[in-house]
């Protein structure tokens, strides 16, 4: 018999689950008829690319759509689409991760860092304070938290900053009622293995501005085929932009097109499902002495595929003790407060292509963020388990004193 203070979990964090068999289906079809480049379509057939477009734009009450090869290319295709460039200031997140400061790196801009509250979200004050530095703002829905929308677009309206959200945590998430990715004027989202929809790789960007998305479009590589798209605008937006817009080759092909289009219809049931182990989570942690639960606000709909604790004002010493006991125990813990990049956790300072800047409030929140993977592989059990482990190492540790 084993007690509850020699509990061991054996699950794997990294573990998604499989592709559903519609999905392999919908693939197969696509390798037996041999045209996976978007473009290569038989007489009078539209493409799974094309198809995907349109269901995406349909879901999200967009006005266009665009697949492309990854989050993080739609993150780089908005900020040119919009005219961001050499020497451009674009303010976003402290608290993200790599491919948002990548992306503005990417097109020779200079990412100006706004502060994390103890909600985990942007800080609104630090953005008024810094919205005078940019016209483009790329909002980060860090791990899935949105911050009070109408307020940001109030503040970015008044001052004639254009948002580009960065939802690769927030698809199928919304505020107020309004879906992330429909609040600025671009929505880029991921659909990589660790994200909502899995397709290995692979990016979806959505806009109700026909230029931007023309220029998107020429921007993603569609040469004189624009006329191929279903969520794109009329060809005469294309004849305004189609001279000026470089090729940067960054397509989506029908092979992972027809692999998402199944999971797109999935996304309602698979974010319920992360939400019921994200609630058996926080209940388990709730109460935990020195630990901070993220309390969610009720004006947002989230999709709790991930969960973050704070464990503020410890010692790094104390943090790295709760780490290690929980990973003993089969629990793999993050943590953002982390001095070194760490697989995918890096902080603002080791982005040390942009100009150094200093956010000691938002270094006191980093240094305390603990961050956990949601896979769906894991059971309501599985969750239950995990809380009773770290609620149990994270006590120990705070009653050693360390
Ligand atoms: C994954 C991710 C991206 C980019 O997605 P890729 O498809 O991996 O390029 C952007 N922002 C955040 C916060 C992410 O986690």
């Amino acid at each position: 018999m084993t007690g509850p203070m020699t509990e061991h979990f054996t699950g794997n964090f990294t573990q998604q689950e499989p592709i559903p068999e519609e999905a392999i289906e919908a693939a197969v079809a696509v390798l037996r008829h041999g045209r996976l480049h978007r473009y290569n379509l038989a007489g009078g057939e539209t493409g799974e690319v094309a198809l995907l477009e349109e269901e995406f734009a349909q879901l999200l009450g967009a006005k266009y759509c665009l697949a492309v090869a990854s989050g993080g290319y739609a993150l780089a295709t908005a900020l040119r689409a919009l005219g961001v460039g050499h020497g451009d200031r674009v303010l976003t997140n402290a608290f993200t991760l790599a491919p948002v400061p990548g992306a503005i790196a990417s097109v020779a801009a200079e990412p100006v860092f706004v502060g994390v509250t103890e909600s985990l979200t942007i800080d609104l004050e630090d953005l008024e304070a810094k919205v005078g530095q940019a016209r483009v703002l790329m909002l980060s829905h860090m791990r899935g938290h949105l911050c009070d929308m109408d307020r940001l677009m109030e503040i970015c309206e008044a001052a004639g900053v254009a948002v580009i959200e960065d939802c690769a945590h927030t698809m199928g998430a919304s505020w107020n009622g309004v879906p992330s990715g429909r609040h600025g004027v671009i929505g880029c989202y991921s659909c990589q293995t660790y994200k909502h929809v899995n397709s290995g790789e692979g990016g979806l960007l959505i806009t109700d501005d026909a230029e931007v998305a023309a220029r998107a479009v020429m921007l993603s590589g569609s040469y004189m085929l624009y006329s191929r798209h279903k969520a794109a605008p009329a060809p005469e937006v294309f004849e305004r932009v189609k001279y000026v817009t470089p090729n940067i080759s960054g397509r989506m092909d029908n092979l992972r097109a027809a692999i998402l289009r199944p999971q797109l219809r999935a996304l309602d049931t698979q974010v319920a499902r992360w939400n019921e182990r994200y609630r058996v989570l926080e209940t388990g942690l709730r109460g935990t002495p020195g630990l901070t639960v993220v309390e969610r606000p009720a004006a947002e709909v989230f999709v709790g595929s991930s969960i973050q604790v704070l464990l503020l004002d410890w010692s790094a010493a104390a943090v790295e003790a709760v780490l290690a006991r929980c990973a003993a125990r089969g629990v793999e813990l993050k943590w953002f407060g982390v001095p070194e990049p760490v697989a995918f956790t890096s902080r603002y300072d080791s982005w040390r292509y942009a100009p150094a800047q200093s956010l000691p409030e938002s270094d006191r929140i980093l240094a305390g963020i603990i961050d956990m993977r949601v896979p769906l592989t894991f059971s309501l059990e599985d969750c239950a388990l995990i809380a009773r482990i770290i609620r149990a190492e994270v006590s120990a540790v705070w009653q050693s004193d360390l």
